[in-house]
């Protein structure tokens, strides 16, 4: 355990002193991958499910494509979707736990991000981000009537790292504090990201006022010892996203097995709006990469607590 984090440090630290010493050296260190875009949910916000799109990588497709993204120097893989859990490939009889654990051969985290409407206790990734924007009533506002079985599934986790990843939005956000006191104690902890806005879907976002405000309410909760894992730095910085951005640090992987390096909009939005921009993950990555104190304490917590 202990040779691994060495391991994994040593890759980390080698990659900073090689970028400080050679300013080409952009390479991603986490990549997003898309593995099916079939979803059980309608969530008014999401593209997929509009064009009744349901696309699956295929098994040769995701072996190539772990392959390649840990040759372009990606250690750190998050498996999404639409809906992770709902993949499998009928050719070669896998399904997403196979997947998981092919990845977890490469990477030193292998991550997927799940509504966590269907049980997940027969996979072992080292963490499972869930998607939750509100505990309360207002959850059906966005995703239908599935906080239930959510609920019952985070309840009856076995042995899991379970963070909540709440996306903050004009119809959700006054139910973040209360969301973060109900879950506190039955999650390992939470991350945040604001809305972005897509041409064409739903329009929830906030203004920069509103991000500062809920992001002063969260920053209490933080103090008080509520686990939210974003740092200090990321929470200060997004509302008005007064922080350098190193996109290259991120890779996104299509369902066809497209790999995109750098902003997680590139190819999905129609044009980038950076001042818009609520991926704290980008955030906290950039940060974490200029070597900021909380961004890196945060990552440690994150992947290697
Ligand atoms: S759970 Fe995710 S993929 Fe499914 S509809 Fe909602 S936003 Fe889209
Ligand atoms: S939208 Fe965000 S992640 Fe994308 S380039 Fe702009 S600041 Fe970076």
């Amino acid at each position: 355990m202990i040779l691994k984090k060495i391991k994994q440090l040593s890759y980390f630290i080698s990659f900073k002193v090689k970028n400080i010493f050679n300013r080409k050296y952009r390479k991603p260190l986490l990549a997003g991958i898309k593995i099916t875009t079939k979803c059980n949910m309608k969530c008014i916000h999401c593209p997929f499910w509009r064009d009744n799109s349901s696309f699956y990588m295929s098994w040769d497709t995701f072996q190539e494509t772990v392959v390649t993204l840990y040759d372009n120097g990606v250690r750190i893989l998050v498996i999404e979707g639409g809906e992770p859990m709902l993949w499998n490939d009928e050719k070669y009889k896998k399904d997403i736990s196979d997947a998981i654990e092919f990845a977890k051969k490469y990477f030193f985290y292998t991550a997927i991000t799940t509504n966590g409407s269907i049980n997940f206790n027969n996979i072992n990734p080292d963490i499972i981000f869930i998607s939750i924007e509100s505990a309360s009533e207002s959850y059906s506002d966005i995703r239908g009537d599935f906080l239930e079985s959510v609920l019952s599934n985070i309840k009856n986790a076995k042995n899991k790292k379970i963070i909540i990843n709440i996306t903050i939005n004009s119809v959700t956000y006054k139910d973040v504090v209360s969301t973060i006191r109900a879950l506190n104690e039955s999650v390992y902890g939470f991350t945040l990201q604001f809305f972005y806005p897509y041409q064409g879907l739903a329009d929830l976002r906030l203004s920069a006022t509103r991000k500062k405000n809920i992001l002063d309410d969260i920053i209490e909760l933080k103090k008080q010892g509520f686990k939210i894992l974003d740092s200090y730095d990321a929470l200060r910085k997004m509302p008005d996203n007064s922080w350098r951005c190193d996109d290259f640090l991120v890779s996104s992987v299509e369902a066809d097995g497209k790999i995109t390096n750098g902003c997680y909009l590139k190819n999905r939005a129609v044009q980038i709006s950076c001042k818009d921009c609520g991926f704290f993950a980008h955030c906290e990555l950039s940060l974490a990469f200029q070597l900021h104190p909380g961004a890196l304490c945060a990552a440690k917590k994150i992947f290697m607590d």
